[in-house]
């Protein structure tokens, strides 16, 4: 049955993205994917479609774009390769789906959505998650493929300041480096993300990402962990999150937001201003999210200077913000 209106909301990441700290031509680039990728998603809710074919469709544009940490233009390790995580969750189900440190895998999300339809299991890791994805007749391509010119030199810009690197940012000030081995500069999460709610009230959430720059081999991040980056449940939320990873599995802080809605009663928007401050602000962690629950009402929070951040509604209209001075909801 058909009883509500259905709603996208979608993010590129968080991080020190002030005013001024892009040309105007870049920032008219991000707000254009960003509306696009809200198109992609909308377009199927509108025609009836699912949330969860609605968030796969949102974040696969998001992976196809080079200016975004997910799928193409994601960020490299420290040792110069790119290893990208992504997963979905359906709020109706509970079922989950997710693939981390893929090389090969065009659009990991394709790849987590087949793991959740596909297989009794919710991660797939490193070469198997190959071996599954191209056996399932997914685009594979050579890592190369990945590679953008700007990354390779925030690996160097890192490498130089000893840094592990956000994606969208300059420099690194929360990041406790002494848990890092390695490190990073540029305090930007590309991360890419999406929730939405369907016209049936089902609620689904997606997200993917290249990590964090310079990060060092096999680590895996928040995003393709259920309950940490990703996380869906028609009874309270769908969430999907950006920022330093380690901060978001510790907290498991898409889970944290709906079980505060769930076992304190809070609205979707007490729950994610506590979460941010309890498992951000609290722990010297940085990053946002995106919340969305079953009545369409849209939250996004952070901790960072702005969130390339957007949501649509039925009526087709792109709402698309970056910094955190713009009118938020
Ligand atoms: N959360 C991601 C990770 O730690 C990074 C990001 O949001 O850009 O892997």
């Amino acid at each position: 049955m058909q009883n509500q209106r259905s709603v996208i909301a979608v993010h590129g990441g968080a991080g020190a993205i002030r005013r001024g700290s892009m040309t105007e031509e870049e920032e008219i680039n991000y707000r254009a994917v960003i509306a696009g990728a809200l198109n992609a998603g909308h377009r199927i809710l509108i025609h009836g479609g699912s949330s969860l074919d609605a968030v796969c469709a949102a974040v696969q544009v998001f992976e196809d774009d080079s200016l975004f940490n997910a799928g193409k233009g994601s960020v490299f390790t420290n040792d110069g390769k790119i290893e990208l995580d992504a997963a979905v969750m359906d709020g109706k189900t509970g079922k989950a789906g997710a693939v981390a440190g893929v090389s090969t895998i065009k659009n990991p999300i394709i790849a987590a959505r087949a793991v959740m339809d596909k297989t009794s299991h919710v991660l797939l890791s490193g070469t198997g998650a190959e071996q599954f994805a191209a056996s399932h007749q997914i685009d594979m391509v050579n890592p190369e493929y990945f590679h953008t010119q700007q990354r390779f030199d925030q690996l160097q810009q890192a490498k130089k300041h000893a840094e592990i690197q956000l994606d969208h940012d300059g420099s690194l000030s929360g990041m406790p480096s002494k848990e890092f081995e390695s490190s990073q500069t540029d305090n930007k999460f590309g991360t890419v993300g999406a929730v939405a709610v369907d016209c049936f009230g089902n609620l689904a959430a997606a997200t993917s990402t290249g990590g964090l720059t310079n990060k060092l081999y096999g680590r895996i991040g928040d995003s393709p962990i259920v309950g940490a980056g990703t996380y869906a449940d028609n009874a309270t939320a769908a969430v999907s999150g950006t920022g330093i990873g380690e901060y978001f599995m510790r907290g498991l802080i898409a889970y944290d937001v709906a079980a505060r809605m769930k076992y304190l009663g809070l609205s979707l928007s007490d729950a994610v201003d506590q979460v941010i401050d309890s498992a951000l602000n609290q722990r010297g962690g940085e990053g946002g999210l995106i919340a969305l629950d079953a009545n369409g009402n849209v939250k996004f929070g952070f901790n960072t200077a702005g969130m390339y951040r957007g949501y649509m509604k039925d009526d087709g209209v792109p709402v698309v913000l970056i910094y955190s001075e713009e009118e938020n909801r």
